[in-house]
Formats: C-alpha cells, sequence, structure tokens
C-alpha cells in the first residue's frame, strides 16, 4: 500500500495523509468503510486512493477550501455536511466574502487559487448534526460532534469500537484559526475543551497526525488550548482602562502571527480574529465599547 495510506485499525479504517504533509491547501482525511472524510489530500493522493477502495459517502468537515477540493472526483457519492456549512459548499462563491477579502488582490489570488484547485459547488445530499451516526458496518459506527468555533458548522467524528477521532481543524496546529467571519472564538474554545472530556487512543486532525495515546492526545489539546489563552492576554494588554483602543489600533502588530508569510490575507485575518477576542471579552464582560473602542471594564 502507498505509504500515504495507513491502516489505523484492523476494521477498515485508515488515515489518508494529505500530500505536501497536509499542508494548506491540503489536508488529511478518514477512510472508514466507504465513507470518506473531507477531500483536501490533493488530487494526485485521492486519484490513487480511489483506485484501491470504493468510496460512495463523502462527510465534509466544514466549508474551508482545502478540505473539499477533491470533490470533483467524486462526482457520484453522497455528500454530507452540517446545515450551518453547506450553502457555502453548495456556493463556493461565498468564500471570499467570508474571508473579507472580496474585491481586494488577494481575494483575486485566492479565487485563482481555487479554479487552480479545481473546487466546485457540491450538492449537499443530506446534512448531518450532533447525534447523527454513520453505521459504516455492523461493529464501526462512527458519530458526529458537532463540534462550531473554526467555522459556524464544523463537525468532528469518533469511532467508539476504536477510539478514534478526526478533530478537523480543531487541527493542533501552532496556529488555531478562526479568521473568517462565521467563526466563534467561545464555540471554539467550548469544542476544545469537550475534546479533552472525551477518550481518544488516536487522533487524527486536518492538518496533523494520527497522534497516539490518550495522554499525548491530552496534552496536544492542552497546549492547542493554551495558545488561545496567549492570545488573549497579548490582546487585553492593549486595550487600556479610560482611554478608548479603536480596533484599527491593532492591525499588523503581529499579535497573532509572529511573521506574516502570506501578507495580505495573514493581516485581514489576524484582524478578524482579534476581533472575535474582543467578541469574547465583551461577553464575559472585561471589555466594553466606548468612542468607536473599547476599554476595560
Ligand atoms: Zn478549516
Ligand atoms: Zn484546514
Amino acid at each position: 500500500m502507498d505509504d500515504f495510506i495507513q491502516a489505523l485499525s484492523d476494521d477498515s479504517i485508515y488515515f489518508i495523509k494529505g500530500d505536501k504533509n497536509a499542508r494548506y491547501p491540503n489536508s488529511n482525511s478518514l477512510l472508514i468503510g466507504d465513507h470518506l472524510i473531507d477531500t483536501g489530500v490533493s488530487g494526485k493522493v485521492l486519484r490513487k486512493v480511489k483506485k484501491q477502495f470504493e468510496i460512495n459517502h463523502v462527510i465534509l468537515s466544514h466549508w474551508h477550501e482545502d478540505h473539499l477540493h477533491g470533490n470533483y472526483l467524486l462526482p457520484n457519492a453522497r455528500y454530507y455536511s452540517h446545515i450551518k456549512d453547506k450553502h457555502i459548499i453548495e456556493d463556493v462563491n461565498k468564500m471570499i466574502p467570508y474571508y473579507m477579502v472580496d474585491g481586494m488582490s488577494i481575494g483575486e489570488d485566492l479565487k485563482n487559487l481555487f479554479t487552480y484547485l479545481k473546487i466546485k459547488d457540491t450538492l449537499i445530499d443530506k446534512t448531518i448534526e450532533e447525534g447523527d451516526v454513520f453505521k459504516i458496518s455492523e461493529d464501526i459506527h462512527l458519530q458526529v460532534l458537532f463540534t462550531p468555533g473554526h467555522t459556524a458548522g464544523h463537525c468532528a467524528f469518533y469511532e467508539p469500537r476504536s477510539k478514534i477521532g478526526f478533530f478537523g481543524d480543531i487541527d493542533l496546529s501552532k496556529l488555531p484559526y478562526y479568521g473568517n467571519i462565521d467563526a466563534n472564538l467561545v464555540e471554539f474554545e467550548n469544542s476544545i475543551d469537550r475534546m479533552l472530556k472525551m477518550e481518544f487512543d488516536i487522533v487524527v486532525t486536518g492538518h496533523k497526525g494520527p497522534i497516539m495515546g490518550r495522554q499525548t492526545i491530552k496534552e496536544e489539546l492542552e497546549k492547542f488550548r493554551n495558545i488561545l489563552s496567549q492570545r488573549d492576554e497579548r490582546i487585553l494588554a492593549r486595550v487600556n482602562e479610560r482611554t478608548s483602543t479603536k480596533i484599527e489600533a491593532f492591525k499588523e502588530k503581529n499579535l497573532i502571527y509572529k511573521k506574516y508569510f502570506y501578507e495580505e490575507f495573514e493581516i485581514i485575518a489576524e484582524l478578524i480574529m482579534i476581533e472575535k477576542h474582543m467578541d469574547k471579552f465583551l461577553s464575559q464582560g472585561l471589555i466594553e465599547e466606548k468612542d468607536d473602542g473599547f476599554v476595560l471594564s
């Protein structure tokens, strides 16, 4: 078998490693029976997987382009996503405004990338929600965990017999991401906390894994969670007691990205993420709005 396909249990659950180490614009997939979670492994990898396995069902963890650009290679499969992400998957032109780069040169670059990746609108045959179970076989049952935050309809998945989890973009990387307008930081943190309470023996995320062992998985989740707390501190340190700080004052200050690689995109994404922290601080009563900006409460 090719080295990007790794059996995770005897029960026909396979980790499919995304091309180029699953770095954006690629991502990892999990194959359970004839069900594939996400299709962003790259055209090259997906074509090889298709030759070895029958894929009749595609479950999309969320609407992000790096998780669904292989859909065009599986035109006869049945497609599933959460209802809150369905409308974007069915009309991919909505992606650009969700990143707030519409009409900008980076928006055009992104559109060109989508064309290059052959991203197409995908009709969702059935929506999935918390508690749904895909009965893959007598023994293998894939549970849907509604884990919003990264996107409004983001889902993770759990197979109880093998205790294998697919975390989507609760990705356990060094750069937790919530830079699209439908992201929500409080929900993202609640979703991470929920995963911390569950027991997984093997975890695959959109861009990492497989991660083996309960303790290691817990530690990785805690590390990921701590990155968010550190961002909280850095951002909150810039809000004063009396003088109002406007959101523009947080722009291009490397408060989330230590270095900007895709400068124009990351500066915007960073500001959206900072706004998500502000939403959270407001809901917690840590800050309040004053003169079109924020002050400490
Ligand atoms: Zn994502
Ligand atoms: Zn991703």
